[in-house]
């Protein structure tokens, strides 16, 4: 069955409204579109655990620190809408700019301490931004469950973090990275990755494995480890680290030391893509 388009809150509460009244649990995927099986599976398990899957669909200008970055996002809608329809989402919003923003956007939604390192070291604004869109799409369509990739996990922890503090009642239901056969985690934005840069790519992904290695041999050091999973990556001077960091999984400090799970978290520039990707050790 086709996924119903919808553009409009008002529109989409009331087709919300109706679901509810029939007992219907709801299920929030929320996304920038350009979707791919990492998306697919969040979509499959919101259809596992809800009657009906909402999946939103907005590039949302709040979180992108470089105008850029914003402009070159890429925006299939058409191709985007039928994968939603294949995948079985019942509705899928996707709001104008001015729907979402109709004037200067003046209440924010900050998470402390979460959003300090890794990403929120180097994209000043990139979290109240995601935390900000992510609480107005809560309030809109007001989920049982609403579902969020590990691949972005400092934003998972922020968004958690927001939810439970806030007392938003929605429970956040993680859903783990999907990867290519060679490791690259999926994203929007490996498409922008030329051939070369794309053969390159799962090095990243090979580093914070040897990271993983080490620390469930049990290194507690993590500068040592830090330095071996760099090292791995000396062989390709196209990688760019941003940074590769040892963090606890909940508040995403950096550890001293390695003494219970930590998540290992890197940001890398191939070329002019930045790509992400984590792995949680528990030891
Ligand atoms: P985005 O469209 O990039 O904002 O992502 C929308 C949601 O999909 C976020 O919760 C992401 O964490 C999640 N996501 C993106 N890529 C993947 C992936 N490779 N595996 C699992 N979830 C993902």
């Amino acid at each position: 069955m086709s996924a119903q388009l919808i553009s409009s809150i008002s529109e989409l509460r009331e087709t919300l409204a109706k679901t509810r009244r029939d007992g219907h649990g709801i299920g929030l995927v929320p996304t920038m579109g350009a979707l791919h099986r990492g998306h697919g599976r969040l979509i499959e398990l919101a259809r596992e655990q809800s009657d009906c899957v909402v999946v939103s669909i907005f590039v949302n200008p709040l979180q992108f620190n470089q105008q850029q970055d914003y402009e070159r996002y890429p925006r299939p809608l058409a191709a985007d809408l039928e994968f939603c329809s294949t995948s079985g989402a019942g509705v899928v919003f996707a709001p104008p700019i001015e729907e979402m923003y109709p004037h200067a956007q003046l209440a924010h939604a900050d998470v402390a301490r979460v959003t300090e390192h890794l990403c929120g070291k180097f994209r000043p604004g990139h979290f109240r931004g995601v935390t900000t869109v992510v609480l107005k799409l809560l309030n809109i369509v007001q989920p049982d469950r609403a579902y969020f990739g590990e691949k972005d996990a400092q934003q998972l922890a922020a968004i958690r973090r927001m939810v439970a503090d806030l007392n938003v009642p929605v429970e956040i239901v993680p859903v783990a990275t999907v990867r290519e056969a060679d490791g690259l985690a999926l994203s929007s934005r490996n498409q922008h990755l030329s051939p070369e840069e794309r053969r390159i790519a799962p090095a990243i992904y090979r580093a914070l494995q040897v990271a993983e290695r080490l620390i469930v041999n049990g290194a507690a050091d993590p500068q040592e480890v830090r330095q071996e999973a760099l090292a791995t990556l000396e062989s390709c001077p196209q990688i760019r680290v941003e940074y590769f960091e040892i963090v606890d999984p909940e508040e995403m400090q950096p550890v001293e030391r390695i003494a219970g799970p930590v998540r290992v978290a890197v940001a890398a520039w191939l070329g002019s893509t930045r790509l992400i990707d984590n792995l949680l050790c528990a030891i």
